[in-house]
């Protein structure tokens, strides 16, 4: 039997009728230095069958652009291209804006959302994330400046990232719709979410997990023949490789693979920037993972053999 979504299912959010594809596409580097242009990387996101295209407010900050510069590349697209925006479920994520590490006070959320949605160019957000957890903001004050988003139909869907699962429940305890999606780390090398409660929490509330950094943001993709980081990257590579040799997909595509195989069914972010990478995703499809794959993988990460 093999683990794993097919191209055409679809995972929901929240209770409004959304969903989108097991596989999405995020533009943390969109403002980085590239060859393609962002509509060529957006188009290939949406010939892998991406639906979910996940940017934020900061997106550019640190990586080229300044704050707001993902945002503004990706609305340059969809001015350029208006029709593509109905093929996307759009998410974007605020609460991050430096100098102040995190503020998901109501005042700067509604003010960040207007924001994205100028810089965006659109009337309304699918999806609207708080970026991480600011320790500072009462969860019913972050869930009313999320439902008054929603009542003046600013966003249809919210979600959060970076949240514990004891977080998590605080934020629905009061909120008065279902929380969509909830986004950490997931990869591999990042195993966190399996052992602390995050994905039990999407599970038990059938809130969408949405995973980041799939590839470890790009430790994954060390190319054969040249020396993984560590050594255990290293194992994970060789687990991963010996995978991709038998069902002859790039490696990059297992991993994508042993992600969706749980059975919250996170949604990796494609991170790549280029086209033919971004394309080459959708072998994830392909790979027939087997619960002893699956599980040789954990046991590489892990380092140890399971009890
Ligand atoms: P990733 O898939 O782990 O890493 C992508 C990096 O790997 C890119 O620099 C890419 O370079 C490189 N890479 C090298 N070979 C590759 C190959 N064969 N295939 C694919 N990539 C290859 O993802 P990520 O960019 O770190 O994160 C993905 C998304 O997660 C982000 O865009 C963002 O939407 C989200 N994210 C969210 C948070 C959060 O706090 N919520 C934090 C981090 C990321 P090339 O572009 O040259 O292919």
């Amino acid at each position: 039997m093999s683990l794993g979504p097919s191209a055409d299912a679809r995972i929901p959010l929240g209770n409004g009728g959304l969903a989108v594809a097991p596989l999405g596409f995020g533009m943390w580097r969109m403002a980085e230095p590239a060859e393609a242009s962002p509509r060529a990387r957006v188009e290939a996101a949406l010939e892998a069958g991406c639906t979910l295209f996940d940017t934020a407010d900061v997106y550019g900050y640190s990586r080229g652009g300044g704050f707001g510069a993902c945002e503004s590349l990706l609305g340059g697209v969809l001015r350029e291209a208006p029709q593509l925006r109905s093929r996307m479920v759009l998410a974007t994520k605020a609460g991050v804006s430096p100098a102040v590490p995190y503020d998901s006070s109501a005042q700067h959320l509604l003010e960040a959302c207007e924001a994205s949605l100028r810089r965006l160019g659109v009337e309304y957000l699918d999806l609207f994330q708080i970026h991480r957890p600011d320790l500072l903001a009462h969860p019913a004050e972050v869930a009313e400046a999320l439902e008054r988003l929603r009542r003046a139909g600013k966003i249809r869907e919210a979600g959060v990232s970076n949240y514990s699962a004891a977080q998590l429940e605080a934020l629905i305890a009061h909120l008065p719709f279902a929380l969509a999606s909830m986004q950490s780390e997931l990869s591999p090398l990042a195993l966190e979410p399996l052992a602390d409660g995050t994905l039990d929490a999407a599970m038990r509330r059938g809130t969408a997990f949405i995973a980041w950094s799939p590839l470890a943001q790009g430790r994954l993709a060390t190319p054969a023949g040249r020396l993984a980081e560590d050594a255990r990257t290293e194992r994970v590579i060789a687990a991963l490789d010996a995978v991709a040799r038998r069902d002859d997909t790039p490696r990059t595509a297992v991993a994508y693979a042993w992600i969706m195989a749980h059975p919250a069914r996170p949604i990796p972010l494609i991170g790549s920037q280029n086209p033919t990478r971004i394309r080459e995703a959708r072998s994830a499809y392909s790979v027939h993972l087997t619960r002893e794959d699956w599980y040789r993988i954990l046991v590489a990460a892990r380092g140890a053999r399971l009890p």
